[in-house]
């Protein structure tokens, strides 16, 4: 009786290790992971560039990085654009919402060049900013 509880024990413990592992290599690379990674359930805001247009609307994520990757022109600096639907131009790019619950603006992803993706034209915030903030509050706070 005793030895099967050790071995009980022992395989919980390696369970529970290799579960920390795989949190660890899939949280804390920073990306690095395939489209089939990426939850059907995730959406992503975007843009239609065309001035006379600016359709804003969601779409699946996975959708999106596959018709990226299957439309990227490795010439091109930029993300391939899809179709407007209501305009019928292809100019459609990913675009961020402003989780400033106050602005909510949705703008193309990098609207202000040189500074995080996220960062609204509008109000000037930026998710991501928030969050490194918070965690630099986090650390030195103890
Ligand atoms: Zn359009
Ligand atoms: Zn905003």
């Amino acid at each position: 009786m005793e030895e099967s509880k050790k071995k009980l024990v022992m395989i919980l413990v390696i369970v529970v290790c290799l579960g920390v592992a795989g949190a660890v290599f899939f949280g804390g690379g920073g990306g690095g992971g395939t489209i089939d990674d990426i939850s059907d359930e995730e959406m992503t805001w975007v843009i239609c560039m065309n001035k006379s247009c600016n359709a804003t609307s969601e779409m699946s994520l996975k959708e999106y990085f596959k018709f990226v990757t299957a439309n990227a022109n490795p010439m091109a600096p930029t993300a391939p654009a899809l179709t407007c639907e209501k305009c019928g131009e292809p100019s459609i790019y990913k675009a961020e919402k402003c989780q400033n619950a106050a602005c909510g603006n949705v703008f193309r992803s990098g609207a202000v060049p040189n500074d995080f993706p996220d960062r609204c034209p509008k109000c000037k915030q930026s998710a991501t900013e928030e969050i490194r903030n918070a965690r630099k509050r986090e650390m030195s706070g103890g």
